[in-house]
């Protein structure tokens, strides 16, 4: 045997007994894992990892919607194509009333979880956000649950505001607020976000806002967003930081990675396959290892996000509507029999995962 062959074949020995033994791997290790591992031996492993949390063949899923509350945005991401600078002809904000007839017809669709997510709109006060938290509280209860805002957005509100993070944090949970989600994360390094999104806070910013989420009571979740010009070490050191913070806080209700969609976008390029978007879900799930849920994302690879159950995921949303990546080329499908029929053909049973009603999930 090629001495190189038989190397490469102890060192996935090795790797693989150290994840079958519940051991945790290193970046060193991911990194040999992506460059050397086949699809089949990633799914092994994820597998593996994804069964100590989850029965085998078991799948749960949300019906949800994106509101895209506002599109006026200051920070101007190149990768972003949904936003308007201010006084832009085309910017808008969401009335309250428009904001009703989005969740009365994800209600009706089935649906009972909204996302917030807009930009850093600075003619929008603290008091535009607790005063529509509060009126969505009041109007549907626990019929509906929400994620209010965006951990990028909730820096820009608290900083706007001039409160600290705790206080932001403090002030929207007597809004009625739950969860404030982990999103705009896109890659967590500091070189990233500097060639990127350099008004769109620090990595260092986003964790400090991130435990002050967690110190308030509120709920939170982890994202990334992977297929810029990120390199592997940089993916490898989202995920680093990520499992430190869950070390650190057991915080993260779940975690939550989808693809940059480039059309209409400053930078542009090409998409990454979902091939490559496969692995990177396997690979999360092996090195994440201190959290249950992750996620598939339907938004951006539709229904070939559920191969993401043989790589490690056991969860994932059926969205109705998100204009930041329709805009930016993403396509949604309501119908989701044959997105659930899909995932039972793979030999799951999804179950729909109920997030109203105060259900700690
Ligand atoms: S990604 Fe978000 S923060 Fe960045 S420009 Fe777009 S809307 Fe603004």
């Amino acid at each position: 045997m090629d001495n190189a062959v038989a190397a490469s074949g102890g060192r996935l020995a090795e790797i693989s007994e150290k994840v079958s033994h519940g051991e945790r791997i290193d970046a060193g290790e991911a990194r040999w894992l992506w460059e050397n591992a086949s699809d089949a031996e990633l799914c092994a492993m994820a597998e593996t990892v994804r069964n100590r949390f989850h029965a085998p063949g078991t799948c749960t899923y949300m019906v949800m919607r994106i509101i895209n509350y506002t599109n006026v945005c200051v920070a101007q991401c190149d990768y972003c194509a949904f936003y308007k600078l201010p006084g832009v002809e085309g910017g808008y904000v969401l009335s309250q009333e428009e904001i009703f007839r989005k969740l009365d017809e994800l209600l009706a669709l089935g649906g009972d979880l909204a996302a917030f997510n807009g930009g850093f709109n600075p003619h929008l006060p603290l008091d535009y956000y607790c005063e529509l938290f509060t009126a969505i509280r009041s109007r549907y209860g626990d019929a509906i649950e929400f994620y209010a805002l965006t951990i990028a957005e909730f820096l820009y509100l608290a900083d706007h505001a001039r409160l600290s993070y705790a206080e932001a944090a403090a002030r929207l949970k007597r809004a009625g607020v739950r969860w404030i989600t982990g999103g705009g994360s896109e890659i967590l390094t500091e070189d990233f976000r500097a060639r990127h999104s350099k008004f769109k806070y620090t990595v260092a910013e986003y964790f400090l806002a991130q435990r002050a989420i967690l110190d308030a009571g509120l709920k939170t979740t982890a994202t990334m967003v992977i297929g810029f010009d990120e390199t592997l070490d940089e993916r490898i050191e989202h995920l680093e930081r990520t499992r430190r913070f869950q070390d650190e806080t057991q915080g993260l209700a779940s975690f939550l990675c989808w693809t940059f969609k480039p059309y209409f976008t400053q930078i542009g390029g090409i998409e990454i396959t979902t091939a490559e978007y496969l692995r990177h879900l396997a690979l999360s799930r092996i090195y994440l290892d201190n959290i249950p849920r992750i996620r598939t994302s339907v938004l951006t690879q539709n229904e070939r996000a559920l191969d993401g159950l043989r790589y490690g995921a056991d969860d994932f949303d059926l969205p109705i509507e998100d204009e930041v990546t329709q805009k930016a080329g993403a396509t949604i499908s309501l119908d989701f029999e044959r997105m659930l029929n899909y995932a039972r053909e793979l030999g799951y049973s999804p179950q729909y995962r109920k997030v109203s009603g105060n259900v700690v999930t």
